[in-house]
């Protein structure tokens, strides 16, 4: 009787300390398991015809100049109240110039203060589209 609770106290002993060295061993390999479960996954995803339609059409996608875009959202119809949604981004490059231009890659393009800008300031301001701009050192300050 004395032996068999020294046994197990032993074995309580053992199984602790290498459960200690274990543990971490058993994480990596779990890790590194779902880690190549999801390079696998990706592989797969990555070689099916939908994703290399999508990657491909994305590398091709090139400007489409249309002069007769609106540059507004939702097609030709006029919307509800007057308010052109226009499909316009507009973004602030770390030097300062400021650069807007039509989603639809149809062409127009405006840098600040050039012919078109007036036009672009009006279709961004009635753009529910919002502003971007590169981060730059001064405006974290201090
Ligand atoms: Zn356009």
């Amino acid at each position: 009787m004395r032996f068999k609770l020294w046994l197990y106290h032993a074995w309580v002993k053992f199984s602790t300390a290498v459960n200690k060295v274990l543990a971490p061993v058993y994480v990596e390999y779990m890790n590194a398991r779902a880690l190549a479960k999801a390079e696998k996954f990706l592989q797969k995803f990555r070689s099916t015809q939908w994703y290399h339609d999508r990657h491909i059409s994305d590398q091709k996608r090139k400007p489409d100049p249309n002069p007769k875009c609106k540059h507004t959202k939702g097609g030709t119809l006029p919307s509800p109240g007057g308010f052109r949604d226009y499909n316009v981004a507009c973004h602030r490059f770390t030097d300062g110039r400021i650069k807007i231009w039509c989603l639809y890659s149809c062409g127009f393009v405006s840098w600040g203060g050039d012919a078109n800008w007036t036009e672009a300031v009006r279709m961004m301001e009635s753009s529910t589209n919002t502003q971007t701009a590169s981060e730059t050192a001064w405006k974290r300050g201090k």
